[in-house]
């Protein structure tokens, strides 16, 4: 895995070009700027790991698109130390940046393939404070609950009950919800039962599938 002087150079015109498309947040964009999103990717979408797009990652699934990543964890807003649960690991690429970010993040994912493969990349990466779990993310990680924060990556039908009940008091979780298209849901738990829903702007992500997917 290289991570050379263009690389650097790419990412840092998607930098510029997620600024222009709203993304305001400084550590956020930093991130973005440090992390080599080519290595989440597959060799054959090298040449545009740094175009604002998203790429199939394997089992129907895809890398979030770096505009998607950024207005997620800005809608976070993770802060050092944070216990940051995230639903969908994917290619690893959001648990990353979270990571950069000094959250302690516990992630999940039902595709036992995707599970493995991104648990490599981001041990590779020594990323030190990201866990990879293979888990179906309607029942969360109650053994690691509360969470400071819970980010959902896959597009759901509803708001699992388990991810509610495992965010802690004044904790926030940012999660698409809708069929073909979805809006981003920003929830905060404001008491034991209370809860105060935010609607941000429309996204299309891979649905939010229940149950375990094992490798063939
Ligand atoms: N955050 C990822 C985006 C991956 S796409 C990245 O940065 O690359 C969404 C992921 O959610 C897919 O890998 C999909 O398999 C996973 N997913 C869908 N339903 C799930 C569920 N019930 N539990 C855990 N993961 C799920």
């Amino acid at each position: 895995m290289k991570d050379t002087y263009r690389h650097k150079g790419l990412r840092k015109k998607l930098v510029d070009t997620l600024r222009k498309k709203g993304i305001s947040n400084e550590h956020v964009l930093t991130a973005i700027g440090q992390l080599p999103r080519h290595f989440f990717l597959d060799k054959a979408f090298e040449e545009w790991a740094y175009t604002d797009k998203a790429f199939p990652i394997g089992n129907e699934q895809t890398i979030s698109q770096p505009f998607t990543v950024a207005y997620q964890t800005e809608l976070l807003d993770p802060q050092p130390r944070e216990k940051i649960l995230e639903v969908g690991t994917g290619s690893g690429y959001q648990a990353a940046i979270l990571a950069l970010l000094g959250a302690r993040v516990y992630t999940i994912e039902r595709q036992e393939l995707l599970f493995k493969q991104a648990s490599k990349m981001l041990t590779q990466l020594s990323l030190g404070n990201v866990r990879c779990y293979y888990r179906d993310g309607y029942k969360g990680l109650p053994e690691f609950m509360p969470f400071d924060k819970i980010i959902v990556t896959a597009g759901a039908k509803k708001v699992p009950e388990a991810l509610l009940e495992q965010l802690r008091i004044g904790g926030i979780l940012v999660i698409p919800v809708g069929k073909e298209v979805q809006s981003m849901l920003k929830i905060t738990r404001t008491g034991e039962k209370e809860y105060r829903q935010e609607i941000k702007g429309d996204f299309k992500f891979v649905p939010f599938v229940k149950g375990l997917n094992k490798e063939e």
